[in-house]
């Protein structure tokens, strides 16, 4: 018999054993090159000692969610989802492993983002699978590849269909009900290759290319900056990568600009290629201009179950209703609204993501693990 999963000693040996197993993403550290692998077997590991049958789902060879399912096998579903992967430790000032604890903080990579909120979901869930009158199918979402390419989160909606999803990527205990989303996208200008003493033959690419980064970036001043949505705050781009030229004596044949654009909920992917077009257009020259990725923004209904749901929660387990807001930065949540799951976000508090110092704040963690417990009865109660 366990103990009560809500204490802050069980949470805090939970998510110690969790900093303590390296889980930095293979493919945006290649120098580092742990993956979910390890971290998959500790998390099945601890749910199979609490009596909840957990799998390892492959998401891509040698990149495992874990998936567990707990409640009734009818009634409506909810899934909480974490990230298992980190960044890198290039650049830490502390230990990235060695979890140290001081004034109510935990430090360690993947503390904040998001190890705290992956023992928040698991307390929950030991919590709920004690309860023999669940009114409804909780599902662990516990993926791989978040701050790469989101293979985990991807694959779990290609398996799975629920009624409600919680992301739970650190918000300070706000309810996050909007993100931006991004696009990819590649320019390229083509010049004419000539020996560097032909003034006469040679059109650099490159010069080209610098017509377009300014019209570019006065898009992104003038137009871009100015659309300003309620919750997530305006729309920018930027110019990320570039490369041209083949050597100092020639005229460059070629250059290549990679573009990210930050979304608004409604910009749509097209919409991004057409204005793109018309602002190369304007530089007066001419780009050939591809999409590389997209991701989509999200924006939930405040109105819907799930986000009452939580919205009572956190204001029965706090004490006071949450903020409700926007981020700018990417979730996989919009992964499972496009999925049609409709998805919000709430998570500990702390500070340090992608930083030289990470930590997060433990009574942050247990206040989320009940906050998830409370909104699963809620949201089963009312769509039941
Ligand atoms: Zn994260």
């Amino acid at each position: 018999m366990h103990a009560d999963p809500f204490t802050s000693e069980e949470i805090l040996a939970t998510l110690q054993s969790l900093v303590r197993t390296p889980s930095v993403n293979p493919t945006i550290a290649p120098t580092e090159p742990y993956g979910e692998t390890a971290i998959a077997a500790v998390i099945c590991d601890w749910l199979e000692r609490r009596g909840i049958r957990a799998s390892i789902e492959e998401a891509a060879p040698g990149r495992p969610n874990v998936f567990a399912e707990i409640g009734s096998r009818t009634g409506p579903s909810l899934v909480l989802c974490a990230h298992l992967d980190t960044v890198g430790t290039a650049g830490m000032t502390i230990p990235p492993f060695e979890p140290c604890i001081e004034n109510g903080k935990v430090f360690g990579r993947g503390s904040y983002d998001m190890k705290g909120s992956v023992a928040a979901i698991l307390a929950a869930a030991a919590a709920l699978s004690h309860e023999n009158n669940l009114r409804g199918r909780v599902l662990l979402a516990l993926v791989a590849d978040e701050e790469d390419a989101s293979l985990g989160a991807r694959d779990f909606v290609r398996r799975h269909s629920a009624d409600a999803a919680i992301l739970t990527e650190p918000s300070e205990g706000r309810l996050i009900l909007a993100h931006k989303g991004f696009v990819w996208l590649e320019l390229t200008t083509r010049g004419r290759a000539a020996h560097g003493s032909r003034w006469d033959l040679g059109v650099s690419a490159i010069a080209k290319m610098a017509r377009v980064i300014e019209s570019l970036e006065r898009f992104d001043r003038e137009t871009l900056r100015r659309r300003d949505h309620p919750l997530v705050g305006p729309a920018s781009q930027h110019c990320a990568l570039i490369e041209g030229g083949s050597g100092l004596s020639t005229y460059a044949e070629k250059c290549v600009l990679r573009v990210e654009r930050r979304t608004l909920p409604g910009e749509t992917p097209e919409q991004v290629l057409a204005e793109t077009e018309a602002v190369v257009r304007r530089s007066g020259t001419e780009a050939e201009i591809r999409l590389l990725l997209d991701r989509p923004p999200l924006v939930s209904d405040s109105h819907s179950p799930i986000a009452r749901a939580v919205r009572e929660a956190a204001t029965t387990v706090v004490g006071h209703p949450p903020e409700e807001t926007g981020v700018a930065y990417w979730m996989d949540a919009a992964i499972f609204a496009a999925a049609g799951v409709p998805t919000v976000n709430y998570g500990p508090a702390g500070a340090g993501a992608h930083e030289a110092v990470e930590w997060v704040e433990l009574d942050s963690v247990i206040s989320c693990a009940k906050v998830l417990a409370e909104s699963a009865h809620r949201f089963f109660a009312a769509v039941a």
